[in-house]
């Protein structure tokens, strides 16, 4: 295989930007790792230019003096961390899926257990160089090109595509000592939880409500031994043990990863998989989220036999409008686990309109995580019901899935001047596609076409 320098392979996409701006088909992106987007059943073929950006995902450098890191954009969470735990650093915000890339992370809005005291992980971020729709290279960050800089985030790989990042590192520990506190009332849960983040007193925080009696408040501190440790990477099951354990030790690496064989709990919706004889026989097979994921775009025609598919989304409610919000999910919605991550946004991001920043009124948000819900009723669309109140509530609902809004709605939520100034800088001539018409209700309907411009698989 010939080795290429970043600029070389950053040419080699200019290039193709350029014929595909020529032939005006439109271009279809292929990172070499699977997408964290829920599969869409009624996305046709498309005739569209393919783009081959797999070559972007290597760590370019890591600078131990200054605790940098400079990164293509297709690298995994999983091979970063990996590098980076050998000079004892990590990146601030690990998403807990081993194939989320850096480029997904920042586009996509990612966040974990760290995020109530950093942030989300493009807030850790320095610079990024983007290759813009006319297929210039572009530097931008706090001090150069802000505005732009500001609006890559969130924005879903419709601005341009990000070819190389610069992050801040953060020291690290071998391994992570975990505790698991149990509550039975919302009430007494959500007190300890927010001393936690108001305490800061551990390195990781999120919970799990397995149910309305039985929610779990998980927190880990890095430590430099462990007496032992525990693997979830094949037989086990990391989100069950939460409710029957006090206390483990994990590898750092392993914590980060914690979440990853089951993808969150998805591997419950293949029968028995979550039992020793299944997992014996074919774990190997279709246990790890990119296992998983892949599976289920291959099975995605078959999707069209259900009525919806399964509500799979992250949304942000802030903080004081949690109990709320469990009320309301708790009465209507009855799936669990939801996944919570407290999450502090470190200023109002530019991409969120001003009346929508106004709504939210703060910046101390909660990240429920919805994996799974069954969307076959009649009569109730889940997904749309969720999508309402979140805006009632002044929250954010990421784009990883359908959305429902009209376009009058979703630009209440986005702020449509600047994402239109950040177009007009990056992509004057659309080739990528808009955020609204990337996401617009009528591709999840049977005669709906298939994305225009862009989509990144
Ligand atoms: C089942 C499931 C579980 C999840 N679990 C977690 C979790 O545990 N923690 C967490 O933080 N998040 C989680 N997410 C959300 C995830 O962080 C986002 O979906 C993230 O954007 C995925 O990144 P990716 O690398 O898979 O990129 P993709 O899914 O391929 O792309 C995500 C978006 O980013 C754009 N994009 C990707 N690369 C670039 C680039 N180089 N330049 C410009 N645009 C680009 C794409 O166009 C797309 O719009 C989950 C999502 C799902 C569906």
């Amino acid at each position: 295989m010939t080795y290429l320098s970043h600029d070389a392979k950053v040419q080699q996409l200019i290039q193709q930007i350029v014929q595909a701006r020529q032939d005006k088909s439109g271009i279809k992106l292929h990172k070499g790792a699977v997408s964290h987007f829920v599969p869409n059943p009624y996305e046709g073929k498309s005739n569209k230019r393919h783009i081959r950006t797999q070559g972007l995902n290597e760590l370019l450098s890591v600078d131990t003096g200054q605790r940098l890191a400079v990164v293509e954009p297709g690298i995994t969470f999983a091979n970063l961390v990996q590098a980076t735990l050998k000079h004892s650093l990590i990146p601030y915000t690990v998403p807990e899926l081993k194939g989320i890339t850096v480029g997904g992370a920042v586009s996509g809005c990612s966040l974990e257990s760290m995020s109530y005291r950093y942030g989300g992980f493009h807030d850790r971020c320095l610079e990024y160089e983007v290759v813009s729709g006319r297929g210039e290279v572009i530097l931008c960050s706090r001090q150069n090109n802000r505005d732009l800089f500001e609006m890559i985030h969130g924005s879903y790989g419709t601005l341009g595509f990000i070819s190389k990042i610069t992050m801040e590192l953060l020291p690290a520990k071998p391994y992570v000592h975990m505790h698991y506190h149990t509550f039975r009332t919302l009430a007494d849960f959500w007190a300890f939880l927010k001393e936690r983040c108001e305490k800061s007193d551990y390195d990781f925080v999120d919970a799990i409500v397995h149910a309305p009696d039985c929610l779990v408040v998980c927190l880990g501190q890095m430590v430099e031994t462990a007496p032992y440790t525990t693997a979830y990477d094949w037989l086990r099951v990391f989100y069950k043990s939460t409710s029957t354990r006090q206390e483990e030790y994990l590898t750092t690496y392993d914590y980060f990863f914690r979440y990853d064989t089951e993808c969150h709990w998805l591997s419950r919706t293949v029968p028995m998989l979550e039992s020793w004889p299944m997992r014996l026989l074919v774990g190997k097979f279709v246990l790890g989220s990119s296992n998983m994921i892949r599976w289920s775009k291959r099975l995605s025609p078959l999707l069209r036999m259900k009525k919806r598919p399964d509500v799979v989304v992250d949304v942000f409610i802030p903080a004081r409008r949690l109990e709320e919000f469990f009320g309301w999910y708790t009465e209507t919605f009855r799936y669990w686990p939801l996944w919570i991550v407290p999450y502090r946004a470190p200023q109002h991001y530019a991409w969120i309109s001003d009346e929508q920043q106004q709504r939210m009124g703060e910046l101390f948000l909660i990240d429920c995580a919805i994996y799974g819900k069954p969307n076959g009723e009649e009569g109730n669309d889940y997904s749309e019901l969720l999508e309402r109140k979140v805006m009632e509530l002044g929250g954010i609902k990421t784009l990883i899935s359908r959305n429902h809004y009209d376009a009058e709605t979703f630009w209440q939520i986005y702020s449509k001047p600047r994402y239109l100034a950040a177009k007009e800088r990056l992509d004057p001539d659309h080739l990528f596609p808009d955020l609204y018409e990337k996401f617009q209700p009528s591709h999840y309907q049977p005669t709906g076409n298939a994305h225009v411009g862009i989509k990144i698989s």
